[in-house]
């Protein structure tokens, strides 16, 4: 089975209309955060929902955007993004994204899914520590995870961690027998690894491999609408830089 894995979409309805020209999958998942930060939430739920992933968790943002959080924590460009976003949203797509579930979810023997840390919703696992820890809150053989919105590789076998950051078409060979995974696909709407092209994975749990895939999209076209909707600057300038 061919997973297409997004993650950290953000109301960018132009990436995930570009990732959507790829179809050499057989199922998706997202790993949350469908609104915050973009100027399409409603259209961005609307696609998801019509293409149905199998399973989907919520993020930290949809959280804010639907209700369930008032965002405390967010820094201001968030927030405000955040309750923007509260504000545009239909009620059909703010029951939906007030429905989705909390990670870790497992969606088959081979792997589960997180938006942040499988220990914790809203945690970053951005280190080696905090990732080796992480790897005692999952039973599969893989963990998918978002929210750091930067592509990696964490992998542990006979007690030792080692990580990659893949390159833009990376395909890596996973040994589902005795060795475990945390692996962040990057985000589709707002990367943030110094690659403004919008990221996405595909994971063949047949084949044993994980896909990394980066597309250009056109941009201009979200920062231009950010902008419209007065939404923070900041927001429509970081898609450009990938940062
Ligand atoms: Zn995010």
């Amino acid at each position: 089975m061919r997973y297409l894995i997004l993650s950290d979409i953000h109301s960018n309805l132009e990436a995930l209309e570009t990732i959507l020209e790829y179809r050499a999958y057989d199922r998706s998942v997202c790993l949350g955060d469908l609104v915050g930060y973009g100027a399409n939430p409603n259209e961005v739920v609307d696609l998801l929902r019509k293409m149905d992933p199998v399973a989907t968790v919520r993020g930290n943002h949809d959280k804010v955007a639907c209700g369930l959080d008032q965002g405390e924590e967010f820094v201001f460009h968030a927030r405000s993004a955040a309750f923007w976003t509260r504000d545009q949203l239909t009620q059909e797509n703010r029951d939906y994204l007030s429905h989705l579930p909390q990670g870790p979810l497992q969606v088959e023997p081979a792997f589960s899914i997180s938006h942040g840390s499988p220990r914790d919703e809203d945690d970053y696992i951005l280190s080696e520590p905090v990732a080796l820890h992480n790897f005692r809150f999952f039973d599969t053989p893989i963990c998918l995870f978002g929210h750091s919105h930067i592509p990696v590789v964490f992998e542990l076998k006979n007690g030792n961690l080692t990580y990659q950051l893949p390159s833009d078409s990376a395909v890596i060979h996973l040994d589902l027998e005795g060795t475990k995974y945390l692996i962040n696909p990057g985000s589709v709407g707002q990367p943030r690894d110094g690659n403004p092209r919008t990221a996405f994975g595909v994971l063949d749990t047949g084949q044993q491999v994980m896909e990394f895939h980066r597309l250009e999209y056109p941009l201009e076209n979200a920062q231009a609408k950010i902008r419209r909707a007065n939404l923070p600057a900041f927001l429509a300038d970081r898609l450009a830089v990938g940062y």
